[in-house]
């Protein structure tokens, strides 16, 4: 069953429509290197297209009625907005979800020391990365550290043209005999991905000067002690722009396109969509690289709360009809998927893998061994997707995750599956996945909104 490169089937219009969204893709990932600042972004484009605060809402003592539209965040790192739908909550909602986290390096709380007149930063990453890639990168800090009486102070080092970045350094090919011999997996340690933040020591000042320059600085800066570092999340994720790829600019170069390619693409296609039948739900959440753990990750409560508070605003709550709302929804879970890399051929079975340019990506199931961990989509719900696609032109393919027994993922697909509601895996295809720098299709970035969009539409 070949399927057709999509960038055939396109005219003028549709090119100029898919550069637009592309524009607008590789400004919100720019914008939003952490899932803070991915919240913050998604909550201004809703306000712009008229969502309120359901906070806001329950406070008025208002209610809601269809057509209405709100959004709901908890902790300032995952968020769920709703279009309502003519046809009651309980009938279920068509949701379409992904995540903002990304894989990085986090600073340790206690992380500033000084070695031989250098200031570092100590840190532990965070998700699966391959720790060889992230050495010799100009790195950008961003997060928040807060201070004891309560003050959060944004911190962004490492992105502006006129800003410094930081880094970590890597051993000189020359006097590389033995780390050469080593296995890819400790070329470069954990506990080795050590910031480079400072050389110049602090004038007058006897011992540890080098770090007494840099608390200066955090100090004149951000107004921050040492010991703020106790309170503060602060992500070190390659500094700079999302970028065009390719001679023919047809595809986007970025970092933590897994999965704010599917998150960015999600909102759009609900803050664009017209009346729906049923209400339309984008969810956005933090913590799926690290198994959707805490408050703010899939495997918490966030959602279903937020389904109820949704229902008594509509004036229908009772815990019986939450459990309706949830089992009678349909679901994407929208997380990248492996694309197909020539140089890289013998992971992939040929039939079942994903390509570049040629659109939206279903996985049936994910997971690992004999599909361990998998939410594994029911043919039934499959084949309505398949009928949706078609109709309104998307073009899709489906996939696995690389050859049988060679690796394998998870997604937040199993946790929603949880109420009963149909699931299934979807989203854009990624090289380098997990690196510094990965690359997506502009195509696929367009027809995966397109399909969003279908999918609130039709199902
Ligand atoms: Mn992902
Ligand atoms: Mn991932």
């Amino acid at each position: 069953m070949e399927r057709e490169n999509v960038w055939k089937s396109y005219d003028e219009a549709a090119l100029k429509e898919l550069n637009g969204l592309n524009e607008g893709y590789k400004a919100f990932i720019t914008e939003g290197k952490t899932e803070r600042k991915c919240v913050k972004e998604t909550i201004r484009q809703a306000k712009e297209a008229g969502y309120r605060d359901l906070d806001e809402v329950i406070k008025n003592g208002e209610t809601l009625k269809a057509g209405d539209c709100v959004y709901a965040q908890i902790m300032g790192k995952a968020i769920a907005l709703f279009k309502i739908g003519k046809r009651p909550l309980t009938e279920g909602m068509n949701i379409l979800g992904a995540h903002i986290d990304s894989p990085r390096i986090d600073i340790k709380q206690n992380p500033l020391y000084e070695d031989t007149d250098m200031a570092l930063l100590d840190t532990h990453y965070y998700g699966g990365i391959k720790k060889y890639q992230w050495v010799t990168l100009p790195l950008a800090i961003h997060g928040v550290i807060v201070k004891k009486d309560g003050t959060v102070v944004d911190v962004e080092i490492g992105e502006k043209e006129e800003d410094p970045v930081v880094g970590i350094t890597d051993l000189l090919i020359h006097l590389s005999a033995d780390q050469m011999e080593k296995k890819a997996r400790t070329v470069i340690e954990g506990e080795d991905l050590n910031v480079l933040v400072g050389s110049q020591p602090l004038q007058g000042e006897e011992k540890d000067a080098v770090k007494a320059q840099i608390l200066k600085f955090l100090k004149e800066t951000y107004d921050v002690e040492e010991e703020d570092f106790l309170s503060a999340e602060l992500e070190v994720v390659p500094a700079g722009k999302a970028r065009d790829f390719g001679f023919d600019r047809s595809m986007v170069i970025g970092y933590g396109q897994d999965d704010r390619v599917c998150a960015y693409t999600s909102m759009k296609a609900l803050l664009e969509v017209g009346e729906l039948e049923r209400t339309g739900v984008c969810l956005l959440v933090d913590k799926e690289e690290i198994g959707s753990v805490g408050a703010t990750g899939m495997d918490s409560n966030f959602f279903e709360n937020v389904v109820a508070e949704v229902l008594d605003r509509l004036g229908m709550y009772s815990g019986l009809n939450v459990r309706r709302a949830l089992k009678n929804s349909k679901m994407l879970s929208s997380d990248v998927s492996a694309a197909f890399d020539p140089n890289y051929p013998s992971v992939m079975e040929k039939k079942n893998a994903a390509y570049f340019g040629k659109g939206l990506t279903f996985n049936k199931f994910t997971g690992r061994g004999g599909k361990s961990g998998s939410n594994d989509a029911n043919p039934e719900y499959i084949a309505e997707i398949r009928a949706i696609m078609e109709k309104h032109h998307v073009a899709f393919q489906t996939a696995e995750l690389g050859k049988v027994d060679q690796g394998g993922g998870g997604t937040i697909a199993y946790i929603s599956a949880r109420y009963g509601m149909q699931v299934i895996d979807s989203g854009v295809p990624v090289l380098s996945m997990h690196a510094p720098w990965e690359i997506c299709s502009k195509a696929d970035i367009y027809e995966a909104k397109k399909g969003y969009v279908a999918f609130l539409l039709e199902a």
